[in-house]
């Protein structure tokens, strides 16, 4: 828990949990002023589930939700009248106290003058300077004017940045095509706007859950993988003004491009299932795609003798599709090895009419579907968890057209939730009627705005979404740009390269390699994908996450194919970023 104090009757931190709470009592806290809105990300604690804990903790709780970048005169009185009628010490927080800072900054700006209240949150480590002339401007009236709502017009109390290229996301597909574009050109001038101070690795989490890999092996800080010569613009993004090349974050500020690339991943769904998000993490409920519960899964799978186990796949589109599968091949193994598996009725319940979209793959994977006895359940999708009762609901259509549903026990459940694009890109006007960045599939273009590309999961590419995918399209993105910008001919395509190494047992991989169409693409040409293979299991357990960190992350673009076009990119003028 990171408390920054602001006076001695109001602290501002970052998202608090449950746990933090009742830590925060035991610092002499006694009210709690909740500026989250709830599900603002999936690892985030519901403002229920915080007032309980402050209940119990015997402190007064206020949800105070301010919606990201989108401040108003209304949030700063609720704010006001909340801490005139609590109890002091209180304690504000938000996603990383920002918002808390800016509405205790505004409330107390009739009566303190700007300069001390922008010292005070500087101190705190709050940069709030970009709010002097509204500070100055409440001061001068000594009254609380109305603030600009940033969803409207242009933004006037947020500090503007201005970068040659602006980046969204510092994930796997951000750090790779700015990492790309630095090796292309070393003066570029880039910013990389991230929330996280951590980045992961992702494709890593299936080998956790399977106990090969500690957690800790897939998690590094954001600071260390950004580009030397890149600007990390350490927030969220929160809506997009492409007539204005302008991109607007969470506390309001404005970031200016001239060429924008959209990388933030993708929305994991876990609130679109009932009962899973109080569940998940508990009642022998997991998921490797959430962060940090990987080892649970691990743990859950060693711990499991007898019963029901079941593994779930939502529909399409999904990041690494076969990650379900992998999950449940890897457990069935070790139960195999143990000699419990005959003990274990294992269930596939796969919202898909296939078990793997790329139709050479499958008969090597129904052997090991054959193999550990699964009951194979395609077309059923999982719609509710009752965690307390081990229960799960499933629904279906029969082959005559008719709606099914029913309740399945469960000891052990692995669950991959609905998957869609964060909802400030399909809220956006960059989005694809799908929610995905709309892109032209070859050239990772914006198909209406000439200055602004996407990669990786949130790109509208029908790619799979793959940290393999990103591999390739990083150098496709980095070299179609630095052409537009040097108004040169000729456009690098995207081929839809993506892979998934499917582990069918601890030691073997079937390595999925394909591009647009299915078409099977080989990278190395020893190792058949369509066969179980030892060399592939090595690629992805000692190869792929160096190359990941050393190679990907850093603009050094092996193991990748990309076509090229010299044709392209000649058309008009306006076929090029406006610079
Ligand atoms: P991410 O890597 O998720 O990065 C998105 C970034 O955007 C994050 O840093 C996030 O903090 C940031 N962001 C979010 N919101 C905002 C905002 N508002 N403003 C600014 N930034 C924001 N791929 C493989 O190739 N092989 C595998 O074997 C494999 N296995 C997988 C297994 C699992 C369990 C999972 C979960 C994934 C797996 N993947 C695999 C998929 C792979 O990890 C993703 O496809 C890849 O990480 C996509 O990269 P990305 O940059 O698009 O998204």
């Amino acid at each position: 828990m990171l408390v920054k104090e602001l006076t001695p009757f109001l602290s501002v931190s970052p998202q608090l949990s449950a746990d933090d709470i009742a830590q925060a009592a035991k610092l002499g806290f006694k009210s709690i002023i909740n500026n989250r809105p709830d599900g603002e990300e999936q690892i985030q604690p519901t403002s229920t589930d915080l007032a309980a804990a402050a209940k119990s903790a015997g402190l007064e709780y206020r949800y105070i939700p301010v919606i990201s970048g989108h401040l108003i005169d209304e949030d700063v009185n609720v704010f006001r009248r909340a801490t005139s009628e609590l109890k002091g010490p209180v304690l504000a927080f938000c996603r990383t106290g920002t918002r808390s800072s800016t509405l205790w900054t505004l409330s107390e700006s009739a009566h303190i003058d700007a300069d001390v209240l922008i010292g005070i949150a500087a101190s705190a480590g709050y940069d709030l300077s970009s709010l002097r002339p509204a500070l100055i401007d409440r001061n001068a009236q000594n009254e609380q004017p109305e603030l600009v709502d940033t969803t409207q017009g242009d933004v006037q109390m947020g500090r503007a940045h201005t970068h040659d290229i602006v980046v969204v996301g510092g994930g796997a597909a951000g750090i790779a095509v700015t990492a790309s574009l630095l090796a292309r050109k070393s003066q570029l001038d880039i910013a990389i706007i991230e929330p996280s101070d951590v980045h992961y690795y992702q494709p890593g989490w299936t080998l956790v859950g399977g106990g090969v890999f500690s957690d800790q092996q897939t998690i590094r800080d954001e600071a260390s993988v950004i580009p030397k010569k890149a600007r990390w613009i350490h927030a969220a993004a929160t809506s997009f003004k492409p007539e204005s090349n302008t991109v607007i974050l969470e506390n309001g500020e404005r970031v200016i491009y001239k060429t924008l690339i959209v990388a933030p991943g993708l929305k994991l769904d876990w609130d679109a299932i009932p009962g899973l998000h109080e569940t998940l993490g508990k009642n022998g409920v997991t998921s490797n795609y959430k962060q940090g519960l990987a080892p649970y899964t691990w743990e859950l799978i060693k711990s499991l003798g007898e019963g029901a186990a079941i593994f779930t796949q939502p529909p399409m589109p999904i990041k690494c599709a076969g990650a379900p599968q992998k999950a449940m091949y890897l457990a069935c193994d070790h139960w195999r090895r143990k000699g419990t598996l005959k003990n274990i009725d294992v269930a596939f319940h796969n919202a898909g009419n296939v078990l793997f979209g790329v139709a050479p793959y499958v008969p090597a994977l129904m052997k090991y579907v054959s193999k550990y006895d699964i009951d194979l359940a395609l077309g059923e999708n999982l719609v509710a968890v009752d965690g307390a009762n081990k229960t799960a609901t499933f629904e279906w259509t029969d082959e005559a057209g008719n709606p099914k549903r029913a309740d399945k026990h469960f000891n052990f459940m692995h669950v991959c939730p609905p998957q869609s694009a964060p909802d400030f890109v399909r809220d956006s006007p960059l989005s694809n009627e799908a929610g995905w960045v709309d892109v032209d599939p070859e050239t990772l273009q914006h198909v209406r705005y000439d200055n602004i590309y996407s990669l990786g999961d949130v790109c509208s590419a029908p790619n799979a979404k793959t940290a393999a995918a990103v591999r390739s399209q990083a150098p496709v993105v980095a070299k179609n740009i630095i052409h537009a910008i040097n108004h040169e001919a000729g456009r690098a395509l995207y081929n839809g390269y993506g892979s998934c190494p499917l582990t069918v047992e601890r030691g073997k991989i079937v390595l999925a390699e394909f591009g647009y169409g299915g078409k099977i693409m080989p990278t190395l040409p020893f190792i058949d994908g369509t066969t179980p293979s030892r060399m592939a299991w090595f690629l992805k357990e000692k190869l792929l996450p160096w190359i990941y960190w050393n190679a990907m992350l850093k603009g050094r673009e092996w193991l990748v194919k990309y076509g090229y076009d010299a044709n392209r990119g000649h058309a008009a003028p306006d076929k090029q970023p406006k610079q």
